[in-house]
């Protein structure tokens, strides 16, 4: 079994324990996270300060190029990287699975190594000239989320160097591998201290979240987990992106095509087996279509394979953890207990693995938890409504505002409907689709700032106003 490392200023660095990866698929052993501690991070740290002040005077074209190799490296990758990837998150390497992931990674990393700040002139004249310059903030923590872990790291790394700034990143210790990998391969393009990787237990994001050599925290993860870090952080007063879980709603209005919007609602709920922030994960239906889109959905999901994520046939792949699997399960029995009908799925065979069924549950209202919280599988509540403004309501009734939808034929109407979507994001007629140059984030409790395109770049600077 290969010996995995952590990777610190540059140099792979043996730990004394070791955690076993689970592969979701089949329940056997993948390989060894090297289980780093407190004084790893403290190197960890240190090692990224002392690049840091080497890092924000190289000069900004030379930083643009490094990331363009590292997009390049990456995509040299590719095929390994998915592999690795798949065996230890479970996805499939074809669809919108691992090769999908990581060519996301190559192209996010090729649009950020594009973009720049240059110095804004505020004011030039007679009453003197006031510039706007944005500095890099110093050494910035990345803690990741296990659902798209390679694609999350480097929406956190690339614009935080691109920038100007230093990363330790710290992946979750389900999915740490294709972390370290990636962290690796980026290393070969930048000077040591640069990118760092620790993996560990939770209490390593936690011990970030107070260390006093990072500057910012910039997290990808559940909404509890972020108001512990939001705490933690407040004693070193770190700046703080905290992208947060989500319930996001999609209505669909009465003049709408089943046919036509079934594949977009399928993938929209359904991809990466729902273990996505921003998927679908509450469907309103309008009474006057709602037995014709429960059916069309159902005859949709009956064509799709759920296997092991190596097999070229499987198109979803298990949930990725036994807890989500529970998770999942307890949401589904519970609204079936409360008069829910299960259309497809429901009952998942014995294992190995924990492959849940595509799942839809029709028949179902607010008052149970796979409407009320966030399920982060593969189970879609599908909830019928008479009254447009109603149905408005419930959708923002969630503490939580990440992304929304909206599905018809009178475009007009659909933007109308969509603005008045307590959230980051709203599609019109699809869900969940992200892209390099449009800023993301959530509203209310699923965090604060954003990420993507010049607004997320920003992010990961300071104004300095310079009064010449
Ligand atoms: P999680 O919050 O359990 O873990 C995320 C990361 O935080 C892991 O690396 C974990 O080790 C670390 N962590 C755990 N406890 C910590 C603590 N006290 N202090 C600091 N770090 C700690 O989330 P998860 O189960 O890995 O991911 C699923 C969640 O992430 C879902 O809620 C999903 O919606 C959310 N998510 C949000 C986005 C987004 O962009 N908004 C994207 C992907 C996932």
């Amino acid at each position: 079994m290969q010996r995995w490392g952590l990777l610190i200023d540059g140099r792979k660095v043996e730990t004394d324990d070791f955690q076993e990866v689970i592969n979701p698929s089949t329940g056997s052993v993948v390989s060894a996270m090297p289980v780093g501690r407190a004084r790893d991070l403290d190197a960890a740290v240190a090692a990224a300060s002392k690049a840091f002040s080497v890092w924000k005077e190289v000069p900004d074209s030379q930083r643009a190029e490094a990331c363009r190799a590292i997009a390049k490296t990456i995509d040299a990758h590719s095929e390994e990287l998915a592999r690795l990837l798949t065996l230890e998150q479970g996805k499939p390497m074809n669809g919108l699975g691992s090769r999908f992931e990581i060519g996301g990674a190559v192209a996010w990393t090729r649009y950020t190594a594009d973009l720049s700040l240059p110095v804004e002139v505020l004011q030039d004249g007679a009453e003197g000239r006031v510039e706007l310059h944005r500095k890099p903030i110093g050494v910035v923590g990345s803690i990741t989320p296990w659902n798209w872990p390679v694609m999350i790291a480097c929406w956190h790394i690339i614009p935080a160097i691109r920038a100007g700034n230093t990363v330790v990143i710290k992946p979750s210790p389900l999915t740490p591998l294709s972390t370290i990998r990636l962290v690796e391969l980026i290393n070969e393009e930048l000077p040591p201290g640069v990118v760092n990787v620790v993996t560990g237990e939770n209490e390593i994001g936690s011990l970030m979240s107070s260390h006093p050599g990072i500057a910012k925290v910039t997290f990808t993860g559940s909404t509890a987990t972020g108001r512990k870090i939001m705490q933690n952080a407040a004693g070193t007063l770190k700046r703080l992106t905290l992208e947060l879980g989500g319930n996001d709603a999609g209505i669909v209005l009465p003049d709408a095509e089943p046919k036509k919007i079934v594949e977009g609602l399928f993938w929209g709920a359904f991809i990466n087996c729902g273990q996505t922030c921003a998927a679908l994960k509450r469907l309103y239906v309008h009474d006057s279509l709602y037995d014709e889109v429960c059916r069309e959905l159902t005859a949709y999901a009956k064509q799709v394979v759920v296997g092991d994520g190596l097999s070229d046939s499987s198109t979803l792949g298990p949930v990725q953890n036994r807890r989500q699997f529970e998770i999942v399960s307890s949401f589904v029995k519970e609204a079936r207990e409360k008069g829910g009908r299960v259309l497809i799925g429901g009952d998942p065979a014995d294992g190995p693995g924990w492959f849940y069924p595509v799942t839809l549950v029709a028949d179902v209202d607010h008052g149970c938890r796979l409407v009320d919280e966030e399920q982060f599988g593969p189970a879609l509540p599908i909830i019928r409504y008479s009254d447009l403004d109603e149905a408005v309501e419930k959708a923002n009734s969630s503490s939580m505002g990440l992304g929304g939808s909206v599905w018809g034929s009178d475009h007009e109407a659909l933007k109308q409907v969509a603005q008045r979507i307590e959230a980051g994001s709203v599609w019109i007629n699809k869900h969940g689709a992200i892209q390099p140059n449009a800023p993301f984030g959530g509203v209310k409790q699923s965090g604060f700032g954003v990420e993507f395109g010049l607004e997320g770049l920003k992010e990961f600077t300071v104004v300095q106003t310079v009064f010449c």
